[in-house]
């Protein structure tokens, strides 16, 4: 198996449009869609994404639950709640890095070996990029190191600046 850093990887773009095995939505704790990454997943799934996430009852922040992609090309839709930065006071990178794992133990139990994550809590969550791009990563990769599956990690960004400072974070270790 290639090692840890060689299965994670960062790409520039929109996450809906990727033949991944499960993409990971950065929902809000109703699961009943939102703006951002979640409103474009929801948009591109179908109301049927809709109807089957309004049966889970909602995700406590830092969790996972998992539905089926409906009609986009990934198999599997992860959301995970991420915190609301309110100062780094509140558990908040706890939190994240909770959200990879419970995301990753979730895609190991289904089987994914191709996943795909946005940058969780960065867009309207005001979490600062910088350091929520270290936690995924690290996160991550801490992940990889002791476990087969996934086989593989991307890290979508949605910016030329995100894509730099994933970039600069998987150079660096
Ligand atoms: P949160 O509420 O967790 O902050 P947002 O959706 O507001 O969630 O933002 C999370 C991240 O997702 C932001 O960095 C935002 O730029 C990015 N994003 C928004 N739309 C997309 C998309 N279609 N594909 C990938 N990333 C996206």
């Amino acid at each position: 198996m290639n090692p840890a850093s060689e299965r994670l990887r960062v790409i520039e773009g929109d996450i809906t449009t990727l033949a991944v095995d499960a993409l990971v939505n950065a929902a809000n704790s109703t699961l009943l869609g939102g703006g951002g990454v979640d409103g474009a997943i929801h948009r591109a799934a179908g109301t049927r994404l809709f109807l089957k996430c309004a049966k889970l009852g909602g995700c406590a922040t830092g969790n996972a639950k998992i539905t089926p992609g409906f009609k986009l090309r990934a198999k599997w839709v992860i959301h995970t709640v991420g915190p609301v930065w309110s100062g780094g006071g509140k558990g908040e990178d706890e939190l994240l890095a909770s959200c990879y794992r419970s995301s990753l133990k979730l895609a190991r139990e289904h089987n994914i070996r191709t996943i795909a994550f946005p940058a969780i809590s960065t867009g309207v969550y005001r979490f600062p990029l910088d350091r929520a791009t270290r936690i995924a990563v690290e996160t991550c990769r801490a992940e990889l190191a002791q476990k087969k599956l996934p086989e593989q990690v991307t890290f979508v960004a949605f910016s030329p600046e995100a894509f730099a400072t994933y970039q600069r974070e998987l150079s660096a270790s």
